[in-house]
């Protein structure tokens, strides 16, 4: 793909949106997912942005923790894979979700008895979705795999894998794609870009192929390239930077006059 995109975002900012991830993309990845910080560039460069373009943060944390570590205005931010939205200065949950909040809660008392006692697993409980990290003991990543499926079997959960991580969730079709399609359709968008580095940013790729199969649509899949990006990522990528730096030398451009 030609530059010649950057060009059509200069020239219709407030129809040209930004979408983009939150860890690694615009924050390098940290150890432990608490320790992550939005990089002090794109604060800056986000900030000058934001007041010209329709910006959105989309990423699997709780929508609250992504308010709290970015905190920039005229920027909407949205969690859990798009299960959960903040909206006037609260989090509020996809209403599809509800239904399903008994079988999670009866999966995170048998989840929580099965992995008590395996060293370095990290249980993150967005209380909509149930993570398991293994990023400090991968060797068990096979076996808390299998327990994820078979939970998701049985309580009538979804297992979405991540960067060393697996995660149960509800079986409703919402993810980063429908996060950006229906943002971009209510916006009144004609173009939109999204950047993310993991295995849910395919589905935001996804969003935006869809959007430009209805025609009238352009849309920019930015792969953030790591040691640790899926392949598959780069693949349905139509640029691939080099880490959060890349990326944000992507945005400069954007934001030059
Ligand atoms: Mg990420």
């Amino acid at each position: 793909m030609g530059e010649e995109w950057i060009n059509d975002f200069r020239r219709e900012r407030a129809r040209s949106g930004i979408f983009l991830d939150f860890d690694g993309t615009i924050s390098e990845v940290a150890p432990m997912p608490t320790g992550a910080r939005l990089h002090p560039r794109a604060r800056k460069l986000l900030y000058r942005l934001a007041t010209l373009h329709p910006i959105c943060i989309v990423s699997g944390r709780r929508v609250r923790d992504l308010v709290e570590r970015v905190g920039l205005p005229h920027t909407h931010y949205v969690g859990v894979h798009g299960l959960e939205w903040w909206e006037e200065g609260r989090e509020v949950p996809d209403p599809e979700v509800l239904p399903h909040l008994p079988a999670l809660e009866r999966a995170r008392r048998e989840l929580k008895e099965k992995i008590e006692g395996h060293d370095g697993i990290l249980l993150e409980d967005k209380s909509l979705t149930l993570t398991i990290h293994f990023r400090m003991n991968p060797g068990v990543g096979g076996e808390m795999v299998e327990l994820a499926r078979d939970l998701a079997t049985r309580h009538g959960l979804k297992v979405v894998g991540g960067r060393m991580a697996v995660e149960l969730r509800p079986p409703v079709e919402v993810d980063k794609g429908t996060v950006v399609a229906r943002l971009c359709a209510g916006w009144g968008l004609k173009r939109a870009l999204y950047a993310g580095d993991d295995y849910t940013d395919v589905d935001a790729f996804r969003g935006l192929r869809r959007l430009m199969r209805d025609g009238g649509f352009q849309g920019v899949a930015v792969a953030v390239r790591s040691e640790e990006t899926p392949l598959d990522l780069e693949a349905v990528a139509d640029v691939v930077v080099d880490g959060v730096e890349g990326l944000l030398g992507l945005l400069e451009k954007i934001l030059e006059p």
